[in-house]
Order: structure tokens, then C-alpha cells, then sequence
């Protein structure tokens, strides 16, 4: 089986930043899946489970109320792993731009302070599962990378071409 592409990103040399994770073409249309990486993989603690959900939550509502970019987001959902969050819009913009989107929605989230969106067991999967306190730490420090250091292109694994196909190193 071929590595999917997202695995083929170095990611020991990976920094926080907003990446291209992956360009698709659908029915004509052109869609594109960010990479929000807020944590270095593997080095730094990633964020916790339940601030991670929460986060979810915060920034879905923000972006689904935002009316310069409602339109645009296909979904909002974090990584497995816990280091980041995939973001999926129509068509594509610089990761410059993504990245001050990334801003604003998490400032929102570092300074909210009312209920947290849709924590019931009507609304939500797993509704006790949340932490607004490590949320907002979480946010407040992404925000400060954003705004002094991100990165926008991602470390890429050298492909090794072998007789029993191609591998990528990372
Ligand atoms: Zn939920």
C-alpha cells in the first residue's frame, strides 16, 4: 500500500505553523485541507484530550459564524494525534491568510468565556468531556506563535526509490 501523503511530511523536523496539507479536485471544484499544527509532534505534550474538544467546539462555532468565511468551510476537526487540527475550506488560499483566520478564531477561543457551544447530551458525543481552562491556555499560546513565529511549508521526508517500491524515510 502507498503512504498516505500526510504521512509522508518529516514530522521530527515539524514546527507549529499552518500547512497545505493536502489539494482536492471535487466535481470541478477545487477544496483544500490545512494542517493547524499548535505542537511540535513527539517533542512537545500535545494537547489535552478534553481542551482539544473543547477547542473543537469554540472554533467550529466561530468559523460557522464568521461571515466573511461561512461559506468557504467544508469542516473543523482536530488530529488524532493531538498536535493540531485539519481545517477544509472551498478553493484555496494562502496559508498567510489561513494563518490570520487562525488568529482571530484563536483569540476567540483564549478569551471565551461564556458556556462552551453545544456541550450536551443532545448536541455533543462525549459532553463531559471538556476543559474550558487548558483550552484557553492552549489557544492563547497558539496565538502567540501565529503571530511571532509560524511556519508555512512543510519539512519534506526524502522518498526512497527501492526494487520493493517507494518508501519515505520519516
Ligand atoms: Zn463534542
Amino acid at each position: 500500500m502507498d503512504l498516505i501523503p500526510s504521512f509522508s511530511v518529516d514530522h521530527s523536523r515539524l514546527l507549529p505553523g499552518v500547512y497545505i496539507s493536502r489539494t482536492d479536485v471535487l466535481n470541478g471544484s477545487k477544496i483544500t485541507t490545512y494542517d493547524i499544527r499548535m505542537k511540535k509532534p513527539n517533542i512537545e505534550p500535545c494537547v489535552d484530550v478534553a481542551a482539544m474538544h473543547t477547542l473543537e467546539h469554540i472554533i467550529a462555532t466561530y468559523l460557522r459564524n464568521n461571515a466573511q468565511w461561512k461559506d468557504s468551510i467544508i469542516y473543523w476537526g482536530p488530529m488524532g494525534c493531538l498536535t493540531g487540527f485539519y481545517l477544509i475550506i472551498k478553493d484555496q488560499q494562502p496559508c498567510e491568510t489561513i494563518g490570520k483566520l487562525m488568529i482571530d478564531a484563536f483569540e476567540f477561543a483564549a478569551n471565551f468565556k461564556d458556556k462552551v457551544p453545544g456541550t450536551d447530551a443532545v448536541n455533543c458525543g462525549n459532553y463531559l468531556m471538556h476543559n474550558i481552562h487548558y483550552a484557553r491556555y492552549e489557544a492563547a499560546k497558539f496565538v502567540e506563535i501565529l503571530k511571532t513565529s509560524p511556519c508555512y511549508e512543510y519539512p519534506k521526508a526524502e522518498r526512497l526509490d527501492t526494487e520493493k517500491g517507494k518508501f519515505f524515510d520519516s
